[in-house]
């Protein structure tokens, strides 16, 4: 195993250790310091993704995040974009980054964190089925993944800021 440390903007100074070494790309990790996912995580129930296919309603997310996740989520079904999703699982993964260069990356993913979600990772174009749900995520304090400038994920979404 490999040991780092990171500051993260929200979560603070955390030390974790990757399963192999060297790393992985991708490599699982758990935190020895810093986070604890059992006291800041818990299950948030999504009532849009109720019934949907390869979709869970039940997301592990940080607490902190809760209710602009499940605004965010109201909101798309009010503006009618519901049908835009056609996948959105695989939330809470305690693993590195997974740049989509392929580039391997120490830094923790903040699906680690319970801070983020895939959408439309179906869709056979990388995500960019999200577009139209991208301004209603941002409004809520998540960053678009495809806005990211070394290695744009149309289907990712994370917490930029607690709301
Ligand atoms: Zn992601």
């Amino acid at each position: 195993m490999s040991v780092y440390s990171y500051e993260h903007p929200l979560i603070g100074k955390v030390t974790y250790v990757t399963d192999h070494n060297p790393p992985l790309y991708g490599d699982t990790i758990s935190f020895i310091n810093g986070f604890e996912p059992s006291s800041q995580l818990a299950v948030v129930h999504i009532p849009q993704l109720v019934g949907k296919a390869n979709s869970e309603s039940n997301l592990y997310f940080h607490i902190k995040a809760h209710r602009q996740l499940q605004t965010a989520f109201a909101e798309i079904e009010k503006q009618g974009l519901l049908d835009i999703i056609t996948q959105c699982n695989s939330v809470f993964k305690m693993r590195l980054r997974r740049p989509t260069s392929g580039y391997f990356s120490s830094l923790p993913s903040n699906h680690a964190f319970g801070l983020a979600l895939d959408i439309n990772q179906n869709d056979g174009e990388g995500g960019v089925s999200c577009a139209p749900l991208a301004p209603v995520f941002q409004y809520y304090g998540f960053t678009w993944g495809k806005t990211f400038s070394m290695a744009p994920d149309a289907t990712h979404f994370e917490i930029k800021k607690f709301l």
